[in-house]
Order: structure tokens, then C-alpha cells, then sequence
């Protein structure tokens, strides 16, 4: 590994200062030159890697007791940023009350992996586009901005049909960030300028022109938590993930749902796509099908098929729309069964 400098502050406000430093410096790799350190299962894998190159790493784990909470009341849930995905997975009343984001957590990754791994960091894991984990291919303009993009044309079987440019058809990879975009999120970040709230669906970024800028963060904002508003549609929810194994393996398509149903007629639905797409993927035509009509396997398919109809496939993905298709259809009417 490349030589970095390292930091353990002891408070945000010193994180903060300390991972805004060096915002005045050159950007490495189309990156702000400090990374947080959470859990490290995302960025000191790529650190060895040599794909991502950060000057100084500020780890967050003395600070941890300030966000590692998982509150629960009538108007929600707020998940603090340094919460384990196996907390939050366990958590009895998300299992009970808000099983997308519990299911979500649990099928990702490794029992291992959630036991290290944070809820801020999960939602900043970077794609596992293989060309962008594999330095030796040069070009890849996530890595290295303005170099090309090989997966174009290159094996492109995990790549996005959804939200990509002609620079860059890297999936996002995640799993939680959907139940995040489904049951309509918002995530608090600290800066050098105050604290602020976004919606969820405001952090990522679709590729365009400039496909390291990843997320709407600037150098060394720090995300402290999740706050997940209370629904009619937060209990009737699930995430259905196909993968090319049972476990311990990304999406190659992901439907997280959330229903409110009067008797069989959907009064509002909520769908986000995974595997599918650059970015987490709120499907807001699927949800358009569906609101108002009765549940049934036709209404379902058609849902599926409009959230899939701006989809542009490349040589080896287009499998991907009739399987995102078959997925949301199973998801949906796994949903229906459910107690609201
Ligand atoms: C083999 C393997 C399989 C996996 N399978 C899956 C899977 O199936 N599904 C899935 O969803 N994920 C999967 N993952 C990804 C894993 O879930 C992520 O690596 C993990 O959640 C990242 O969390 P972390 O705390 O380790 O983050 P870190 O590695 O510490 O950080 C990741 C990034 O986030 C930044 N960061 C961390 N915390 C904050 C914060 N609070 N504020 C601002 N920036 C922050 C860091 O600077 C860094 O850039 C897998 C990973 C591996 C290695
Ligand atoms: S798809 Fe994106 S991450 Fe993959 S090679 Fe192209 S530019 Fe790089």
C-alpha cells in the first residue's frame, strides 16, 4: 500500500477539520484527497487495490459513540451512520415494523462483513465494475477522469441498463440504499458550514460527463445518520434480491417495495430498483401503474415493464430488463401477501 497519513480524532467537529484540510489540495484520482475510515471493508480493500489513494485517512472510531444509535418512535427511525448492518438488520422493531431495510442488510455481504461494516459507509461503497477495481485496465473514467471507459465495450454482463452515459455504465452496488430511496429517506450531513438534511435521493449521483463524482458530498462532509419517516407502507414492504449465488454476492437485480393497500387496490406504492441501475433506483413509473388499481399479476407486470422501458442494454446485459422485470412482478406480489 501506498504511504498515508492517519488521524483519530476524538470529536466531529475535529473529524470535520481534520478531513477538510486538505480540501485545498489536487484532487487524487478525481477524489477530495481525505477519506473517513469506518468499518474499512470498502475503502482499505481498494487501498490495497491502489485504486483509491487518499493522502490522510480520519477514522471515525473514536467518535463512534455520538452515531452508533438506532432510535425508533411514532414518526420513524433514525439510524445513526456508525451503526453495524447487523444491528440494524436484527433490530426487532426495523424486522418488525420496516422488514425492506432489515432484509436489505441481511442479504448483503457476509455475516462477517455486517459485523464490521457501517450504515454511512454501506451507502458510499463504490462499484465493483471490474475494470475500476483492476488498475492495470487504463481506462476507466471513474478512476482516472477522462481515460474512457472499457466496460462500454468491453464484458459488460453486471452493468447498468439504467441512468448510464457514454462515460461511465458502472452499477451501483448496494443493497440497503434502496430500502433507503423506497421508503423516501433523508440523510444528515455535518460540514465545515453546519449540519443539513437531504433527501436520500439527492446523495447519489448519475454518472454524465463526470463519473467520480459520485455522491452530492464535499470534501470532508461527514454523514451522522438516516432518519426513515413512518408510513402506512413501511410494514408491507420486503426486497427481493437475485444474484448468480445464494449468498454472499451482489445484485444482478433488486426490488425494494412498499405497499399501502386498501383491501386489494393499491393506494400507494414505493419501488426502487438495484442491480440495474448507476444509481439507487426509484421507480416512479412503476409506481404510477399502480396506484389506485387492484393488485393482480397483470396490473404488476405492466408496473414492471414501465420501469424498464427507458432501459438501454449493452451487448452482454440486456438479460437484465427481463430479469429486473420478473423481479419487481415476484416483489410485488410477495408484497400483496403481506400484513399491512
Ligand atoms: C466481499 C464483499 C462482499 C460484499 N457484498 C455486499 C453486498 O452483497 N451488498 C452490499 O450492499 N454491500 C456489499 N459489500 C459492501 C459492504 O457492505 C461495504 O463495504 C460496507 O458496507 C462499507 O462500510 P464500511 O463501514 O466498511 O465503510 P468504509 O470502507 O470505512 O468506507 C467506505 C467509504 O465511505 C466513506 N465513509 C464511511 N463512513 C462515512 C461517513 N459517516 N461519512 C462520510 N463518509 C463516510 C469512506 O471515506 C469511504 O470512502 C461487500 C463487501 C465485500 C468486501
Ligand atoms: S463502467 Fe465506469 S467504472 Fe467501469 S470502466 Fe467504465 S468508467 Fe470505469
Amino acid at each position: 500500500m501506498r504511504a498515508f497519513a492517519y488521524d483519530r480524532p476524538s470529536s466531529e467537529v475535529a473529524a470535520i477539520r481534520a478531513a477538510s484540510m486538505l480540501a485545498h489540495l489536487p484532487e487524487i484520482q478525481g477524489r477530495a484527497p481525505v477519506e473517513y475510515l469506518a468499518g474499512g471493508t470498502t475503502l482499505v480493500d481498494l487501498m490495497k487495490l491502489d485504486v483509491m489513494r487518499p493522502a490522510k485517512v480520519v477514522d471515525l472510531g473514536a467518535l463512534a459513540g455520538a452515531h452508533d444509535a438506532i432510535s425508533v418512535s411514532s414518526d420513524g427511525v433514525r439510524l445513526g451512520a456508525m451503526v453495524k448492518m447487523a444491528a440494524a438488520a436484527d433490530h426487532p422493531e426495523i424486522v418488525k415494523n420496516y422488514p425492506v431495510i432489515s432484509q436489505s442488510l441481511r442479504l448483503a455481504a457476509s455475516a462477517q462483513l455486517r459485523n464490521m461494516a457501517t450504515l454511512g459507509g454501506n451507502v458510499l461503497q463504490r462499484t465493483r465494475c471490474p475494470y475500476f477495481r483492476d488498475t492495470s485496465w487504463t481506462a476507466c473514467n471513474k478512476r482516472d477522469p477522462g481515460s474512457g471507459c472499457t466496460a462500454l465495450d468491453g464484458l459488460n454482463r453486471q452493468h447498468a441498463i439504467l441512468g448510464g452515459s457514454p462515460d461511465c455504465i458502472a452499477t451501483y452496488p448496494g443493497d440497503f440504499a434502496q430500502s433507503l430511496i423506497a421508503l423516501d429517506a433523508t440523510v444528515t450531513v455535518a460540514g465545515s458550514s453546519g449540519v443539513r438534511t437531504i433527501p436520500f435521493a439527492a446523495l447519489h449521483r448519475v454518472p454524465g460527463a463526470t463519473p467520480n463524482v459520485e455522491t452530492a458530498l464535499a470534501p470532508g462532509d461527514l454523514i451522522t445518520g438516516f432518519n426513515v419517516p413512518a408510513g402506512p407502507w413501511t410494514r408491507r414492504s420486503l426486497y427481493l434480491k437475485i444474484r448468480d449465488r445464494q449468498s454472499y454476492e451482489f445484485a444482478l437485480t433488486s426490488a425494494a417495495v412498499a405497499i399501502d393497500m386498501v383491501g386489494p387496490k393499491v393506494r400507494e406504492a414505493r419501488i426502487a430498483l438495484g442491480g440495474v441501475a448507476t444509481i439507487p433506483w426509484r421507480s416512479r413509473e412503476a409506481e404510477d401503474v399502480l396506484a389506485g388499481k387492484t393488485l393482480t399479476e397483470a396490473v404488476a407486470e405492466a408496473a414492471a415493464r414501465a420501469a424498464f422501458a427507458h432501459a438501454r442494454p449493452r451487448v452482454h446485459n440486456a438479460f437484465k430488463i427481463a430479469l429486473g422485470q420478473s423481479t419487481l412482478v415476484r416483489a410485488l406480489l410477495q408484497a400483496a401477501e403481506l400484513e399491512g
